[in-house]
């Protein structure tokens, strides 16, 4: 069965950028109720409980229809939040180094311009979901948001950073203000896994 992560910091780590309440109850109380209605619907599906949730979400269409609906938002949920978690930290922002920097570089021009075009994407897309900056089969970057829990996964993509733009997410220190979210956001990304989540896509 799956089970919730723990977060590799405390939830007052990322104050004053992103409150420890809103860390708490994201993840025990959002992520959790992911993970359980994960496992509740593959309770009657040993053979599915043996998969990855990334293996899950990547063939949605061999999943029983009966379940599908719940796989696809909840094993989406818990997927990206799992992913979610360690692309922040404490004392983070700044910039990439090594191949991601250059890779940003060649395909967006300049850091700054990625950033930019990052939060545009994250800022304007209606309702709830996600940002994020994805890999393709070749390796290419592009920027990318999806509604609901729906992961990149599911489209062929491989995740790299991602932002979740769900209200539940900065509601309670910016409420409907998403773009100061996300410009806090900037002062806590661990660009360490995200270079890391960069070499795992190469392939
Ligand atoms: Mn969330």
């Amino acid at each position: 069965m799956f089970e919730l992560p723990k977060l590799p910091y405390g939830y007052d780590a990322l104050e004053p950028y992103i409150d420890a309440r809103t860390m708490e109850i994201h993840l025990t109380k959002h992520h959790a109720t992911y993970v359980a209605k994960l496992n509740d619907a593959l309770k009657e599906y040993p053979e599915l409980q043996e998969k990855s949730v990334a293996d899950l979400l990547k063939s949605l269409d061999s999943i029983p229809e009966k379940i599908r609906g719940v796989v696809r938002n909840h094993g989406g949920g818990h997927y990206n939040h799992s992913f979610f978690w360690p692309l922040m930290k404490k004392d983070g922002g700044g910039e990439p180094d090594g191949d991601l920097k250059t890779a940003l570089a060649q395909t967006f021009g300049d850091f700054k311009t990625f950033q930019e075009k990052f939060s545009a994407a994250a800022a304007g897309h209606f309702g709830s979901g996600w940002a994020w900056l994805v890999a393709d089969d070749a390796g290419k970057l592009s920027i990318s948001t999806t509604s609901n829990q729906d992961s990149p996964l599911m489209q062929n993509f491989r995740p790299i950073l991602g932002l979740d733009v769900w209200e539940h997410a900065y509601y309670l220190k910016y409420q409907n203000r998403r773009p100061e979210y996300i410009e806090a956001w900037w002062s806590v990304v661990n660009w360490q896994e995200a270079g890391k989540n960069f070499q795992e896509a190469k392939w």
